[in-house]
Parts: C-alpha cells; sequence; structure tokens
C-alpha cells in the first residue's frame, strides 16, 4: 500500500510499504478521508511524545471495511466505519479499572490514516450511516471530543456559553452545545473569516479579541450578569485566566484546548472560591463515539470542511492546518 510515512519534523514520504498482517480480531479499513487534527501539527514540532517516528499519524478518519479477521463479530467487509483513535489502553492500571480508559498512563496510539489501509482492533471500529459521506465521517472524532466536553459541563436548559476560538472544536462544540440545552452562544475569535463561519453557524455575537474588549461584549451580553459556561478551545494559557474573569458567580469553565505542557496562567483563587467557580479539564474522549456519530447527520458540519489534499501532499495539509487557513483540511488516498 502507499502510505506517508512520518520521520520527524517536517519530514513526511510517500512511499509503498506493507499492509500491517491482520489478527483475529482486527478490521482492515481502505482509508477514504483523514482530516488533519491540530495535534498533527503538534507532532510535526516534536511536542507530542505519544507519536515517536517512524510512523504514519493521522488519526480522524472514514473508511470502508475490506477485510476482516477470523474473530470479528459485528464489523463486515463493505461496512462504512471510523475509527476511535484513543488507542491501546491496559485495563490493569487504577484508572483502567476506575473505568477511566482514556486517563489509562499505559495509553499508546494506533498506527494512522495518511495511508490507503488501516488495520485495527474491532473495539475501536465504528459503523458509519450508509448514506452519510465519508468527509463527515471523518468528522467523528473531534464530535466525540465536543460530545465528552458537553457532558463534563452539563449545561443547564437556556444557559449561555463563551466559547474561544472558532477552529474544528470550538465550532462543533458550538454546534453540540446549541442542541444540548445552551440557548446563546457568543465566540471570541481574532480570524475574520472563522467569526463569519462562527456567526452562519449559530452563534449570537462574535467578538475579535484583538480589537474590541471581551468584557464589555459579555457584559452587554449577558446584561452585567456573567457566562454560565465558558470553554477554553484554542490551548492559549492565559484564555483560562480569562475565562474565569468572564464566567459568573456560580459557572463553569472547561479546558478542552491543548496549551503547551508547563506553560502556567494565573487564575485568582479568591475568585474561584468567592464566585464559587467551577474548572473542568476535558482530555479526549469516554466512549462518545456512539453519541457523535448520531449527532453527524443532525449538525450543520459541512461549511467546517474547507479543504482536502492526496496523500501524496500530506505535509502540505498539515502545513495547511499550521497556517491557520480553513478549517477542517482533509487528506484523500484515493484522489
Ligand atoms: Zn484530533
Ligand atoms: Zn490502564
Amino acid at each position: 500500500m502507499k502510505c506517508a510515512i512520518w520521520y520527524g519534523g517536517r519530514d513526511i514520504r510517500l512511499e509503498e510499504c506493507e499492509l500491517p498482517p491482520l489478527g483475529p480480531e482486527d478490521v482492515r479499513i481502505e482509508v477514504n478521508a483523514c482530516g488533519v487534527c491540530g495535534t498533527d501539527v503538534h507532532i510535526i514540532h516534536g511536542a507530542f511524545p505519544l507519536y515517536q517516528p517512524p510512523t504514519i499519524i493521522g488519526h480522524e478518519y472514514s473508511g470502508t471495511v475490506v477485510e476482516v479477521g477470523s474473530n470479528v463479530r459485528e464489523i463486515k467487509v463493505g461496512d462504512r466505519v471510523t475509527v476511535d483513535p484513543s488507542g491501546y489502553t491496559c485495563m490493569v492500571c487504577y484508572y483502567c479499572r476506575q473505568g477511566q480508559i482514556h486517563l489509562c498512563p499505559n495509553r499508546a496510539v494506533f498506527r494512522g490514516a495518511y495511508a490507503e489501509y488501516t488495520t485495527v482492533p474491532e473495539r475501536v471500529v465504528y459503523k458509519l450511516p450508509e448514506d452519510l459521506p465519508f468527509d463527515l465521517g471523518a468528522l467523528t472524532e473531534p464530535i466525540s471530543c465536543a460530545v465528552h466536553a458537553t457532558g463534563l459541563a452539563n449545561p443547564k436548559t437556556g444557559s449561555n456559553a463563551l466559547i474561544y476560538g472558532a477552529g474544528t472544536i470550538g465550532l462543533i462544540l458550538m454546534q453540540v452545545l446549541l442542541h444540548s440545552g445552551v440557548s446563546r452562544v457568543i465566540v471570541s475569535e481574532p480570524l475574520a473569516a472563522r467569526r463569519e463561519l462562527a456567526k452562519e453557524m449559530g452563534a449570537d455575537v462574535v467578538v475579535d479579541p484583538t480589537k474590541e474588549d471581551l468584557g464589555e461584549a459579555v457584559k452587554d451580553f449577558t446584561k452585567g450578569i456573567g457566562i454560565d459556561l465558558a470553554f477554553e478551545a484554542v490551548g492559549k494559557p492565559p484564555l483560562v485566566k480569562d475565562a474565569a474573569k468572564h464566567a459568573r458567580r456560580g459557572g463553569k469553565v472547561v479546558v478542552v484546548g491543548v496549551a503547551p505542557p508547563g506553560e502556567p496562567t494565573e487564575v485568582v483563587p479568591y475568585d474561584i472560591y468567592y464566585k464559587e467557580l467551577t474548572i473542568i479539564g476535558s482530555h479526549i474522549r469516554l466512549f462518545t463515539f456512539p453519541r457523535a456519530i448520531n449527532w453527524l447527520s443532525k449538525l450543520n458540519l459541512a461549511p467546517i470542511i474547507t479543504h482536502e489534499f492526496p496523500l501524496a501532499d500530506t505535509l502540505k495539509a498539515i502545513e495547511t492546518t499550521e497556517r491557520g487557513e480553513g478549517i477542517k483540511v482533509l487528506v484523500k488516498p484515493k484522489l
């Protein structure tokens, strides 16, 4: 098969490689579309130790099953599927045995989908609706993160939300929230094209934080009360401090963005006490794939997909995301 092997840094080469062996519990998938994630950018910067070169990256994908192992129960050849890339979990550590497999310290990732085929265990393979375009199927993984974050935030019907960042996660999160009890959303995003898209996809108010005063906008938006639920979906530490400032008394701050490890921000403990703030971390997902798939045909997702590249241009695809061009960039091995 053809695969884009990552050799570290920006060295990604299109090569001919062997199909991985198919174990009795495994499913082989012909990849149709694989989304570029912000994580892929961290990976080529060497800032994501879970992936070590040489390997194949790319974890947000959809495709068709072409072969199944002898013990595979539910998945059939020809099924249109997507894969939960959370990876291998040990099932013997403290966390796994508390049902928190997403926090397993022994987690290891699967080989990725910037390739013509992948081979993964059936337990991480999920069927997509028959008539669903593969491009949308490749969004299941970011949706699963938004569903996890929404579940942790547990919005009350009619509440308001502030979202920092109108990238893939911010926009999907906004849609899931608006379908999960949140009635009004304000989005803070410096890029004009992304603000416009946020507006188109349901934001009540969009703010350019480089030119406008977000505090004033929040005051207007909430009649001076403050935000019920503030989501940081960028990965910039100062935004968590900012979110704590704009949250109302009794409000919640949810950290979804992946900030650089070790980089601090100041949050004022008195405010946490006085405002009775809840600060929540949302890490990937925990069995939210089935519910993410239920959202696929209900959410307005098509505007999110802005670019597609053939497998040979995998690096170009990742660099497009790195520059903040468009929203979701797809790599399509069949192009
Ligand atoms: Zn991702
Ligand atoms: Zn474990």
